[in-house]
């Protein structure tokens, strides 16, 4: 039933929710020929940026589509991090990766160069567009909610949330979000100190809590107090007083923090949703996991997520999609949520005043020089160790994020990354896929155009015979060339994840 306010469109998939994740998720689906709509409540970003950085991972997969350097330029790179405030940096310098290093980025910096790219590419970006009501149906689900101009009813094959914490899409397709927290409450304020203030930089853990503060730009420095025994009235904003009574409290001085331009408070909830899709309706980014920002995790997962669901939602949206490739999505992006969590809830642990805990952490950050230690922690906290579980014939690298491979293609010197751009799923025929596999190539022939076979040699992995890539960079895929019925198992990886050729 629509009224003559209502303002009404079909699209292939509607998002909802235009922060960091529904942006990427826009542009990926767009790259795949998705008609898509992203319905934003917010007439415009919120200029105060959580996050700081983007890590290892996220920069590779923004190198697969070539946006690598719309987001180096001007940043700064860092090649350490932390875990839980330990006196003993995280060296990520270790990482097997392209990008071995965290790229500070401002949060508020990042979802405008998605958004560029998404519109670039021609979703539809559409702001002051607040949901409010979610119905699926065996066809479609429709959309309803205001604008400035009245209300507006969309449909759509599928509706993504990437709406936050508090996802109106979760909560619509009943998806339980179970978890654990609430016991440490972050006040977190960008201020101004007073002059001449010599604030320690970095974290700093009392008998009464934990301190965190960096520099901004314009004189600003962005404090926040971890406070183990006070909670908070959630009804309550947080005031500049608060805070100030907080840093004195745990800090022992408020450093004449004034003029504070942004307020914002937190706890250490700790949540994942126990699936990440109920029919068309599917969720993704913090709609889908919360936890304390601790470490920097969160956006990137969450982009990591948009980028394993585009590929697979569009070829659902095409009528393409083999049997449980939609599926995967939980399977696959649920685990590492998990392992976030896990991790952010052991720093959380670490960072208690207790004094048995001081002990703890004198014997981890002992642990933490051990090179394996630090490898470890260093692939946690950036994603490089994310592999998934794949079915299919055993090989080091299934379900790896393949490596930026250095190939020859007719006497041409590229990048595997180069040849991800345009999103297709690449099979690199490294010389060791048999003259007879006519059944493979089909697969690159117009119209499916699914998979491009690709014919190069690598100096680097002489003993690959060929690899099959997804769309969003993980091996499906691998023979050496010792390996044997090359053929008949890559094409039962063609058709586990792109239906029949
Ligand atoms: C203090 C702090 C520091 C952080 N630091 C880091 C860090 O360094 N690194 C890191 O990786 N992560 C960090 N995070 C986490 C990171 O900010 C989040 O994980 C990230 O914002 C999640 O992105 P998202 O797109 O999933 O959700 P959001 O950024 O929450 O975006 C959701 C969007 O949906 C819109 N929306 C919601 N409901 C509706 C509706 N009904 N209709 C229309 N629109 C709607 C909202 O307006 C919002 O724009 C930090 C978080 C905090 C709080």
């Amino acid at each position: 039933m629509t009224t003559s306010s209502e303002f009404s469109r079909e699209y292939d998939v509607v998002v909802v929710g235009g922060g960091p994740v529904g942006m990427m998720l826009a542009a990926e689906l767009r790259l795949a020929g998705v008609d898509v709509a992203v319905l934003e409540r917010l007439a415009e970003r919120s200029p105060h940026s959580k996050a700081f950085g983007l890590h290892a991972r996220s920069l590779e997969v923004l190198d697969r589509r070539g946006l690598v350097d719309r987001f180096r330029a001007g940043a700064r790179s860092w090649a350490n991090g932390h875990f839980a405030g330990l006196d003993e940096w995280v060296d990520f310098s270790v990482l097997d990766s392209s990008h071995p290093y965290a790229l500070l980025v401002q949060q508020t910096k990042t979802e405008q160069l998605l958004e560029e790219r998404a519109t670039e590419l021609g979703a539809d970006v559409l702001r002051r567009h607040e949901v409010s009501a979610i119905q699926q149906d065996d066809d479609g689900v429709t959309v309803d909610g205001q604008r400035p101009e009245g209300a507006f009813r969309f449909r759509a094959k599928y509706v993504v949330g990437c709406d936050g914490a508090r996802s109106l899409v979760r909560k619509t397709a009943g998806i339980d979000f179970p978890g654990s927290g609430g016991r440490v409450t972050a006040r977190l304020g960008d201020v101004k100190l007073r002059e001449g203030e010599d604030a320690p930089m970095g974290m700093e853990r009392t008998e009464r809590g934990l301190l965190f503060c960096v520099p901004l730009e314009e004189g600003y420095h962005r404090v926040a107090t971890f406070d183990f025994a006070v909670g908070k009235d959630p009804a309550e904003e947080l005031t500049l007083d608060e805070l100030t009574s907080s840093m004195r409290e745990i800090w022992g001085t408020d450093h004449g923090a004034h003029e504070a331009r942004w307020l914002s408070w937190f706890t250490d909830s700790a949540r994942l949703a126990d699936t990440y899709r109920n029919g068309r309706l599917l969720i993704a980014g913090d709609a889908a996991h919360v936890h304390f920002p601790v470490g920097g995790q969160g956006l990137n997962l969450g982009l990591q997520d948009a980028f394993n669901l585009g590929w697979k939602l569009a070829a659902a949206v095409h009528g393409t999609a083999p049997s449980g490739l939609l599926d995967s999505y939980t399977e696959e992006r649920r685990a590492p949520a998990a392992k976030v969590l896990e991790n952010t809830r052991a720093q959380i642990a670490l960072m208690n005043p207790d004094p048995d805990v001081t002990a703890l952490r004198g014997l981890v950050t002992d642990w933490m020089r051990l090179g394996q230690v630090n490898h470890y922690i260093a692939e946690m906290l950036t994603g490089v160790g994310v592999r998934y579980d794949l079915d299919g014939p055993e090989h080091p690298l299934l379900g790896v994020f393949a490596a930026d491979l250095q190939l020859d293609i007719a006497g041409e010197s590229r990048k595997l990354s180069d040849l991800m751009h345009d999103g297709d799923a690449i099979l690199l025929d490294l010389g060791g896929l048999p003259e007879t596999a006519e059944g493979v190539r089909d697969w690159a022939a117009e119209p499916n155009g699914k998979v491009r076979v690709v014919e190069a040699t690598c100096a680097d992995r002489p003993e690959l015979a060929a690899v099959l890539i997804r769309p969003d960079g993980y091996v499906a895929w691998a023979a050496d060339r010792d390996g044997t019925e090359v053929r008949k198992n890559v094409n039962a990886a063609l058709e586990r994840w792109f239906g029949q050729g």
